[in-house]
């Protein structure tokens, strides 16, 4: 069976001050999640200063990375193997923020996937439908997309080391979550995805659930067959909450 995984996806939030007291509850529990694998992902400025404060067990991610396979001359932007090289395991990749407001392309999202695992990172495939694509009922039709975008673009042997996360866009930040029957459906349809290249790497991979995820609904969500975790916003940034949904996975 898969090992469920918790990220916290802090987004532009945080400080040096309040990382170390979130840091610190998030420590003091980690003791209660050796069955599963928790990260944190902080702003990228601040990702060697939290780093150093990960203890017992606790991973680093990163909220994204460069489209350039090498470093160079690219104001702004965070190479692949800089984040390794600062402490990083994982990094996202294709949050629909980074789709919706900085105009990342299915393209885009692909090369960043391979350039993250040809860095040694593993990175955590964000992808779900709008509220409109929805209610249109695209839902599949944009899913298989998205996936099927990154899959012709790296192999689907790539996926024995990659995670998904699957994020209606309608649920992030919004307080409401996708149902059960909802979830299920989306994550058992992409499972479907994978299965239709290769079933035994299908049955691996972890399907995390993001969007508005809380203590009071992480564990119904967690005990869905085909959610594998969840990738956390707004609740990440309280140890207590984040503690509370880690115990949940
Ligand atoms: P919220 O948990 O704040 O809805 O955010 C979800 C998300 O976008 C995680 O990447």
């Amino acid at each position: 069976s898969r090992r469920a995984m918790v990220a916290g996806n802090w987004k532009m939030n945080g400080s040096l001050a309040g990382n170390a007291s979130l840091l610190e509850g998030l420590v003091a529990a980690m003791p209660g999640h050796d069955r599963i694998d928790v990260v944190v992902c902080p702003p990228a400025c601040y990702l060697e200063s939290v780093g150093a404060l990960c203890d017992g067990g606790l991973l680093l991610g990163a909220q994204n990375l460069a489209d350039q396979g090498k470093p160079g001359a690219f104001t702004g932007e965070l190479f692949g193997g800089m984040l390794k090289d600062v402490g990083c395991s994982h990094v996202i990749v294709g949050h629909s923020e980074r789709r919706a407001l900085y105009g990342e392309t299915d393209e885009v999202v692909a090369a960043k996937f391979r350039l993250a695992q040809d860095n040694g990172l593993i990175p955590v495939l964000c992808l779900g439908e709008s509220l409109d694509e929805r209610e249109g009922g695209q839902t599949e039709t944009i899913l298989a997309r998205q996936l099927n975008a990154v899959i012709d673009h790296v192999g689907i042997a790539a996926f024995e080391t990659a995670v998904i996360a699957y994020e209606p866009v309608w649920a992030i930040g919004t307080g409401k979550t996708a149902s059960p029957e909802q979830a299920q459906s989306a994550h058992a349809f992409l499972r479907a995805q994978l299965a239709g290249r290769d079933a035994r790497i299908a049955a691996l991979v972890r399907i995390l659930y993001g969007g508005s995820v809380k203590p009071d609904n992480a564990n119904e969500l967690f005990g869905l067959e085909d959610v594998d975790g969840g990738l956390i916003g707004g609740a990440s940034l309280k140890a207590a909450d984040f503690n509370a949904i880690c115990a949940a996975a």
